[in-house]
C-alpha cells in the first residue's frame, strides 16, 4: 500500500515512521509512505499557508492554493483522499478495514480551523474523525488512521491471527488476558484458562467478552447478534447489576 501524507508539519512523522510496526512495514516494503510538505507548494517567499476566515470567526484557515498544487503536482487527485476532521465519519475497525483494501491513500492533514471547503468539495473523498474531541492538528489523527489500517495489511503483524480476534473485529471487546506467574501477589489466573479443556476455555472467553462489553461498551451489544446462551448470560448480568444497584 502507498500512503501519501500532506502536512505542514512533516517533522512530526519522524519517529512514527521509524519505529515498531510502521517502521518494519516500511523497511520490508509492505508499505511506502511519502510525506509532502504543503509549504513547498506556496507561491509566496514566506511560505505562508494560512489566512483569515471570510465572514469572520476565530482563527485561521489553510488556504486552498498550496494544497491543490501539492495534490496536482504529485498526481494524487485520483487516489483515495482523506481529510482529518472532527466533522468526519468516526474511525472504526470496520472503516480501517475498508481503507486497508485501497492500494493508495492520501491523507490531507488539517491545522488551524481546518482547510478551505472548496478543497474538500473538489478533492476529498472522505472526512475522518478519530473521536468526539478537538485536537490542535490532524497529525496525530492521521497517525491513528495509518496505524489502524496498516496493521490489517497482509503479513504486517508477526502473528497474523492477532488482528482476527481483537476488540471490535467480531463485534465485542476482547477478553481479559493473563500471563506468568500463575499467582501474582495472591491474585490467581482464572482456573478455566489453566484447565487445558478447550471447550471450557472457549466458553470462559465468550462470557468474559460479553461481560466486558456489557459493562464498558453496551452500545456494541445493540449491533451484535446474541444467540440464546449469550442472551441468557446478558440477562444474568443485568440481574446482577440490578442487585448491586439496590445494595
Ligand atoms: N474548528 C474545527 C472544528 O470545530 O471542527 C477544529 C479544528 S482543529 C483545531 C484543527 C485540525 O485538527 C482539524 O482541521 C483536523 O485536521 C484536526 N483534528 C482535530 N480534532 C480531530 C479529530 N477529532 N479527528 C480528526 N482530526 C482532528
Amino acid at each position: 500500500m502507498k500512503i501519501n501524507i500532506l502536512t505542514i508539519f512533516p517533522e512530526l512523522y519522524n519517529s512514527f515512521l521509524c519505529e515498531s510496526i510502521i517502521g518494519r512495514a516500511i523497511a520490508s516494503d509492505k508499505i511506502e509512505v511519502k510525506i509532502i510538505d504543503i509549504r513547498d507548494y506556496t507561491a509566496n517567499k514566506h511560505k505562508k499557508v494560512d489566512d483569515y476566515l471570510f465572514g469572520g470567526g476565530a482563527g485561521m484557515l489553510l488556504t486552498p492554493g498550496p494544497i491543490a498544487s501539492a495534490i496536482e503536482s504529485n498526481n494524487l487527485s485520483k487516489t483515495m483522499i482523506i481529510n482529518t476532521s472532527p466533522r468526519g465519519q468516526v474511525l472504526t475497525q470496520a472503516l480501517a478495514k475498508d481503507l486497508s483494501e485501497h492500494q493508495e491513500i492520501t491523507i490531507l492533514v488539517g491545522r488551524y480551523e481546518g482547510i478551505d471547503q472548496r478543497i474538500i468539495d473538489k478533492y476529498v473523498n472522505l472526512e475522518v474523525s478519530i473521536g468526539d474531541y478537538i485536537l490542535t492538528g490532524g497529525e496525530i489523527a492521521s497517525q491513528v488512521i495509518i496505524e489502524s489500517v496498516v496493521r490489517l495489511l497482509p503479513n504486517v503483524l508477526s502473528n497474523c491471527l492477532s488482528s482476527l480476534d481483537e476488540s471490535f473485529t467480531n463485534g465485542l471487546l476482547e477478553e481479559d488476558h493473563y500471563t506468568r506467574p500463575q499467582n501474582f501477589e495472591g491474585l490467581e489466573v482464572p482456573s478455566e484458562l489453566l484447565s487445558g479443556h478447550h471447550l471450557n476455555i472457549a466458553q470462559w472467553k465468550i462470557k468474559n467478552r460479553l461481560k466486558k462489553t456489557y459493562f464498558n461498551r453496551p452500545d456494541l451489544l445493540d449491533r451484535y447478534k446474541l444467540n440464546d446462551d449469550e442472551q441468557n448470560y446478558i440477562e444474568q448480568l443485568k440481574g446482577e447489576k440490578n442487585e448491586e444497584n439496590k445494595n
